[in-house]
């Protein structure tokens, strides 16, 4: 089911979302609405939080990367255990619509995580670089609590968030 997307303040996308313990309906129906969601706003990854749920699940697209284009990865208590280097690029956020700007991230992360594959979870060390390094590193971040504005200078934040309340007051009285 394709779910509302929260959009920045909201105050759900600053908590920490707590691990998942047991694989349940619960889980199982966080992960399709997750996924739902992600493929209707067209976006390259989402986290639980995105969507009020406050459990440390995420989705990215990764047709993306591997060109199957329908390939969606949900993966489940992730973490990065190890990164390296450095890349910037643009980042956009759902919860920020039209929001883009340049981030620096590691290059490369290694993600350890439980996938949801064929509604089993199985163990997996991911070695991601580039944009998926980009995706994961950002939707972990989100579980966190953590939002790419955090990555901005205090006073950039502020230009920017101006901006873009701005662009979003313009919209919404058209
Ligand atoms: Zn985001």
């Amino acid at each position: 089911m394709v779910r509302k997307v929260r959009i920045y303040p909201d105050p759900v996308l600053r908590e920490v979302a707590r691990p998942v313990e047991e694989l349940n309906e619960e889980v199982l129906r966080l992960a399709e609405d997750l996924v739902d969601t992600m493929f209707a706003h067209e976006g390259l990854g989402l986290s639980a939080n995105q969507i009020g749920e406050l459990l440390r699940v995420i989705a990215v697209y990764k047709g993306e990367f591997t060109g199957r284009e329908d390939e969606a990865q949900v993966l489940v208590n992730p973490e990065v255990v190890y990164h390296e280097g450095e890349d910037v690029d643009e980042e956009g956020c759902l919860s920020f619509p039209g929001l883009y700007f340049d981030v620096k991230r590691p290059y490369l992360a290694v993600v350890k995580a439980l996938e949801l594959r064929d509604g089993k979870l199985v163990p997996v060390e991911i070695t991601a670089t580039g944009l998926y390094a980009r995706v994961l590193q950002h939707e972990i971040d989100h579980i966190n609590g953590v939002l790419y504005i955090d990555y901005l200078e205090p006073k950039e934040r502020i230009k920017k968030l101006r901006e873009w309340k701005e662009e979003q007051r313009k919209k919404l009285s058209v």
